[in-house]
């Protein structure tokens, strides 16, 4: 590790500790440690398959449920996925008394099986799940095992993940939410997202305080004001420590 990131992380670790309200801000770079390919890094999911944003959209989950689902249980379902030393630490923070939100793109619910609590999901989970006509709910397993396209057993309909879609809506009390959390935070660290998915890449720039950190293994400066720390989460989180 060169000595540039070893300060970058020393002053990362100390606005944690003086960090009166922390916000992370995280995408699908955060679960790659966990065996969870993202979508436009070089080995992401974009590289090798050019149409993942047109299959995992509304119009396709409606016209091609049957393709949909053969991308979306494979590519997107990883539901054996372990949390990574960054979902830990994070969670690890909090418990000690933190104050910190976490604010993911990310669907796999990795935040909440390493123990946070106060996650916000601005693209939903594959752990819940509706049928589209009675609303009934399903969980994934039900959702990863079923047959080809799921159907609900109690009337027939389709079930729908409740994940946001390309081509849909985010949920207006999630935007919120996530809004309320940045406009009083103090720190706001961004780590493992390409800021390409809108509208959630825009929501970073609701954070009004003095310190903000990037944390990207490939991607370049945001603006000046982001101390860019040029890394793999799991470097830098392995080094973070969790001070009462
Ligand atoms: P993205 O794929 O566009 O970008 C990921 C970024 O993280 C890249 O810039 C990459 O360089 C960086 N990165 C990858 N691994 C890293 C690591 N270990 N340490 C540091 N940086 C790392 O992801 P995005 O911006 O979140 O946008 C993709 C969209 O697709 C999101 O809306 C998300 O919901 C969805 N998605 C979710 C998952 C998941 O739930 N795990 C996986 C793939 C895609
Ligand atoms: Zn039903």
């Amino acid at each position: 590790m060169s000595e540039l990131i070893e300060k970058q992380i020393e002053r990362l670790q100390k606005m944690i500790d003086d960090g009166i309200d922390i916000v992370f801000f995280g995408g699908a770079g955060v679960s790659t440690e966990s065996g969870i390919p993202d979508f436009r890094s070089s080995t992401g999911i974009f590289t090798n398959n050019l149409s993942a944003e047109t299959i995992i959209s509304h119009d396709y989950f409606y016209y091609n449920p049957k393709e949909f689902y053969r991308f979306y249980k494979d590519k997107m379902m990883y539901t054996k996925a372990e949390p990574n030393i960054c979902h830990k630490k994070l969670a690890e923070l909090e418990k000690a008394g933190k104050h910190i939100t976490i604010i993911t793109q990310n669907i796999d619910g990795l935040h909440q099986k390493a123990g946070s609590k106060n996650v916000i999901e601005l693209h939903g989970s594959i752990y819940k799940n509706h049928c589209i006509a009675c609303g009934k709910n399903f969980d994934a397993n039900f959702v990863k095992n079923s047959d080809g396209v799921p159907t609900c057993p109690r009337c027939g309909s389709i079930i729908k993940p409740d994940v946001v879609l390309y081509g849909e809506p985010l949920s207006e009390e999630t935007v919120n939410k996530a809004v309320a959390a940045l406009e009083k935070a103090d720190l706001l660290i961004v780590g493992g997202t390409s800021l390409k998915v809108y509208p959630a890449a825009s929501f970073i720039h609701v954070f009004r305080g003095d310190n903000k950190v990037y944390i990207n293994m490939e991607n370049e400066q945001l603006s000046d004001d982001f101390i860019f720390i040029k890394s793999k989460l799991g470097d830098v989180f392995s080094q973070i420590k969790v001070n009462k």
